[in-house]
């Protein structure tokens, strides 16, 4: 298989300034895959200018038909190399294919939708007290930097990169140091579908090495970021600095509320992948469990029965649910979460035990005896750890969901649609899914509040996020 392994700065593949490269390490099998180019501030600096030259000189007056047209036929060239982006994506970070193949038709998805989006993106006119004629344009910001992380490196990396495009910015692309090979094939085949240098630039390496550089660079008006807490707060404190524009999509402990009313079948035996999916390597995992007391016994027999049911296997089979974890550090990371719920208060019901094979695998695990001070309860582990807390009253667990410091999804199940409504309201979070798990999809908004996050990917949200509103006012 060819592995993009160069970083992509106006419209070539070049490998890093000082020649640099990182090992890529297959978690499935433990063995290296290949290296890639480990961009420094020099390449930061180069793609920026680039950048921001492709800006003034054609992206921002290009016709809102030919960006369509273009971004219509990026979506086209990512299906004709559907399997080819599936398979990298998969051997980079363990994803199981068939995941894999549904989050590059996404991406793809995403290219159309925006495409279609830039005729329907209009301003308004405002019937002012002083007469004479006031409208707003939404103009594009110039230079915006798109950094990324491993979990869902493409379908992550579109939500970023289409709508910015669409709006006429132009944009730098950081995949996380896991995971850079289906945002370096990117910008190879969005270049090949006729997007013009410059326009979309993409640097493999470590956000440790360049992330300041990036962030900090005048030419750089907003900051998009998808990643952990930590790094968020450090790219809002930075970009304060010069008042540039961030949008944020954060950590979460999302809930996963189950009145005894609810269709206890249905709720319990879609929960397991809730949290597993992605090997728990997910956002939106909802990991707090929070059972009825009258109906919990029964909960956590059938989401034992079928988390047991779950395929944990190679990634590069089709039948495979649940893959390796993305790393060895991030296995150990959730082994030391497992164990501090290894106590005599604590039951784990299922999993956390590491299957007898190579590869970064751990059985998916379910927690009983949590107390609401514990870690594995407060913190997101991301990893395939799900803990329950069984509850009596509505308002006691309702102030218990909100206690948590973030607050991006989660899933409340009931039959009885004032209790739905109700509780809905309440929930403090971005987006939340009734009797079903679904919180995504790429018509909707998507984002959090509190830590979880700041501002919109996806939906018209996301477009208005990557423009600035002007106000003009004509005399009569
Ligand atoms: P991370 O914060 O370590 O890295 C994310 C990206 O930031 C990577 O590209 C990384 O290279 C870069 N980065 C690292 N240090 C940087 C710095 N100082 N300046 C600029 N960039 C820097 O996160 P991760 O481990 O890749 O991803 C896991 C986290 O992402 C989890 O907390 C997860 O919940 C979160 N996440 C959130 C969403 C969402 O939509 N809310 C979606 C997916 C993942």
């Amino acid at each position: 298989m060819n592995f993009p392994t160069q970083l992509f700065i106006n419209g070539q593949p070049r490998a890093a300034s000082n020649g640099k490269t990182l090992s890529l390490t297959n978690p499935a099998n433990e063995e290296v895959l290949c290296e890639t180019a480990a961009a420094t501030t020099a390449d930061v600096e180069a793609a920026i200018h680039g950048a921001h030259t492709a800006f003034e000189k054609g992206w921002r007056d290009c016709l809102p038909s030919r960006r369509a047209e273009i971004m219509f036929q990026i979506a086209r060239v990512l299906r004709e190399h559907a399997e080819e982006l599936s398979q990298l994506e998969s051997l980079c970070i363990g994803k199981p294919i068939t995941d894999a193949r549904d989050e590059i038709a996404m991406g793809a998805r995403t290219f159309e939708y925006y495409a279609g989006a830039i005729s329907k993106f209009c301003g308004q006119t405002i019937p002012v007290a002083r007469g004479g004629f006031d409208f707003t344009l939404r103009q594009p910001m110039g230079v915006v930097a798109a950094i990324v992380p491993w979990n869902f490196p493409f379908p992550i990396a579109t939500w970023k990169v289409a709508p910015a495009l669409a709006a006429g910015n132009c944009v730098v692309l950081k995949p996380a140091r896991q995971s850079p090979l289906t945002a370096l094939r990117l910008g190879e085949l969005a270049a090949q579908a006729g997007l013009p240098p410059g326009v979309l630039q993409v640097l493999s390496g470590s956000g440790n090495e360049i992330g300041d550089a990036l962030v900090q660079h005048p030419l750089i008006r907003k900051i998009s970021f998808t990643g952990s807490t930590a790094v968020g707060s450090r790219i809002m404190q930075l970009a304060g600095r010069d008042i540039k524009r961030v949008s944020l999509e954060l950590g979460g402990k999302s809930p996963n509320i189950v009145f005894a009313d609810a269709d206890l079948q249905k709720a319990a035996t879609s929960s397991p992948m809730s949290v597993f999916a992605n090997t728990g390597q997910d956002c939106c995992a909802r990991s707090r469990i929070f059972v009825e007391r009258t109906a919990c016994d029964k909960f956590v027999e059938l989401f034992v029965a079928a988390t047991k049911r779950i395929v944990v296997d190679d990634p590069s089979k089709a039948e495979t649910q649940v893959g390796p974890l993305v790393s060895s550090e991030q296995r150990e990371s959730v082994e030391e979460y497992l164990q501090t719920v290894r106590g005599r208060r604590h039951k784990i019901m299922c999993g956390g035990d590491r299957p007898a094979r190579k590869g970064y695998y751990l059985n998916p695990a379910l927690v009983l005896g949590c107390e609401t001070s514990d870690r594995a309860w407060r913190e997101e582990i991301f990893g395939p750890v799900a803990c329950l807390r069984p509850f009596d009253n509505e308002e006691e667990m309702l102030a218990e969901v909100n206690a948590s410091p973030y607050g991006l999804s989660g899933s409340l199940w009931t039959n009885n649609l004032q209790r739905a409504l109700r509780v809905a309201r309440r929930v403090e979070s971005g987006v939340l899914s009734v009797n079903c798990h679904n919180s995504l999809h790429l018509e909707a908004p998507f984002g959090g509040f509190k830590q979880s996050g700041l501002g919109r990917d996806l939906g018209m949200a996301a477009m208005e996020g990557y423009t600035e509103l002007k106000n003009v006012y004509i005399a009569e």
